[in-house]
């Protein structure tokens, strides 16, 4: 047989980092990047006696979460303490949701691989603190702890298996990281760790109705690295089913570097963690008032943005799809054109030469060095003649290395389109001089002669000269 007689089954757990001013359990900060071992107190260090109470604002966003990803939310819900050990859990136990998750039986709407709408099951999305850093020393060899991630809070969102393939799941890992984006529940800093993904996958021959033994890849945090470690640990399990093998149902880790997969453990079910209600936690009881108030206040999904871009302002689906997919572009879009009231021409720079621009520097939206403003002045340099667009695309690179004000870099570059047309006129008669042979050519009705000659004058004025203007008088010259 060969890997076209397999299917491949994939479910995802994600795991965001709610953006919330304090820690789930405490009042600590919860703050990216600040000096190790700053943000901590007896509850997130895991000291004895001490007593976690539960960060209303955790639920809250957990609940966002829910709504907007179609799912039901539980009225009754509780913490459990999921147990294991392991150095950067100093409690020796993790505060997690067992059988009572807060939100269960969702589903997101995403694109297949063929562009079909296509519904993701979510199984359910829980609350849980993060687990300290570790940060392994190479110099003096030993481990560090940092324990400011400690009580970070978390939502994790399970998926059902229902994904087939490396493109749906990085299609449904774009549009959960947006909607998180959109509800403002996390910031989903890949980068940072503050969205990352743990990959079940399977194999079995097509038509099978079981499942084949699933393996797991954790804390996936780059698309690139999730669509390779896909595509390797299906080859890897198809091998070995074609040599008559047995997959192992273990975790494995994937490695950028070498581009494989490594077994680290066997897999862990859950009765090996001795999940039981934390009681040190009261239940969680929420009112119908209570979830049809935060379902009110739910900003903008980007599904209802798209709408908006399709009908009021007329842009076509695909490229609406592209600029809602993140919150960062959508947003730089509608500032932009607030700015400089001409829509069309900022979703085609957005869509095509910062695309362009971010796809060679595998950036993300959200790492884009210039701002809406910035933007929407090199737009209406454009439409004032001051530059052509063919110096707008340089504008656009230089505004990548070097952002700043659009008018500054043109000056400093020498970059003004010439639209003088005393200076014009003297190009116009200099290239004429310069080709009688093209003169003769045209009035003998040749009118590709016309485009040679407009091309001499703008490789003598280095790009910089007005286009519609050369034409202009070129052709007004050459009537005389
Ligand atoms: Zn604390």
């Amino acid at each position: 047989m060969s890997k076209e007689d397999y299917e491949i089954v994939i479910g995802l757990e994600v795991h965001a980092e709610l953006s919330t001013k304090t820690k789930i359990f405490c009042s600590c900060k919860n703050e990216f990047g600040a000096e190790p071992n700053t943000h901590i107190c007896p509850v997130c260090m895991g000291m004895p006696g001490a007593l976690p109470v539960l960060n209303e604002k955790v639920v809250e966003y957990a609940v966002k979460a829910g709504i907007a990803t179609n799912c039901e939310i539980s009225r009754n819900s509780k913490n459990d303490r999921k147990n294991y050990f392991y150095p950067d859990t100093p409690k020796a136990y993790q505060i997690s949701q067992f059988d009572k998750p807060l939100c269960e039986n969702g589903y997101i709407e995403i694109e297949d691989e063929n562009g079909e709408k296509k519904k993701i099951g979510i199984t359910r999305i829980h609350i849980e603190d993060d687990a300290a850093k570790l940060n392994h020393n190479e110099f003096g060899g030993g481990s560090l702890v940092d324990l400011n991630r400690a009580g970070v809070p978390l939502i994790e969102t399970v998926s059902e298996p229902d994904m087939r393939n490396s493109k749906e799941v990085e299609n449904y890992l774009r549009k959960l990281k947006s909607i998180y984006e959109y509800i403002e529940v996390s910031d989903c800093k890949m980068q940072e760790g503050s969205f990352r993904a743990d990959i079940n996958l399977s194999v079995r021959k097509k038509g099978a109705k079981e499942f084949g033994t699933r393996t797991e890849m954790k804390n996936m945090s780059s698309f690139r690295s999730i669509v390779r470690a896909i595509e390797y640990e299906a080859d890897r399990q198809i091998d070995i089913i074609e040599e008559g093998g047995k997959i192992e149902q273990e975790t494995r880790r994937w490695d950028d570097v070498s581009g494989k997969t490594f077994s680290m453990r066997d897999k862990e079910d859950a009765q090996d963690y001795r999940y039981f209600p934390d009681p040190d936690l009261m239940a969680i009881r929420l009112s119908d008032e209570y979830i049809e108030n935060i379902k009110k206040n739910l900003p903008e999904l980007p599904e209802s943005r798209k709408a908006r871009y399709i009908n009021e302002i007329g842009l076509s689906e695909k490229d609406a799809n592209l600029l809602t997919a993140s919150k960062h572009l959508s947003n730089m879009f509608e500032e932009a054109s607030n700015i400089c009231k001409n829509h069309k021409q900022v979703a085609n720079w957005l869509l095509s030469d910062v695309s362009r621009i971010l796809n060679e520097k595998e950036m993300e939206a959200e790492e884009i060095p210039f701002t809406a403003e910035e933007l929407a002045k090199m737009i209406t340099l454009i439409e004032k003649g001051t530059i052509s667009s063919s110096l707008g695309k340089k504008v656009i690179e230089e505004l990548f290395e070097n952002p700043k004000d659009p008018e500054e870099i043109i000056k400093e570059k020498g970059w003004i389109q010439i639209s003088d047309e005393g200076a014009i006129k003297e190009v116009v008669q200099k290239i004429l001089q310069a080709n009688p042979q093209s003169v003769e050519d045209y009035k003998a009705g040749k009118d590709r002669a016309l485009g040679f000659l407009v091309g001499q004058a703008m490789k003598e004025t280095k790009g910089k000269a007005n286009p519609q203007m050369l034409n202009k008088m070129f052709i007004e010259e050459l009537k005389k």
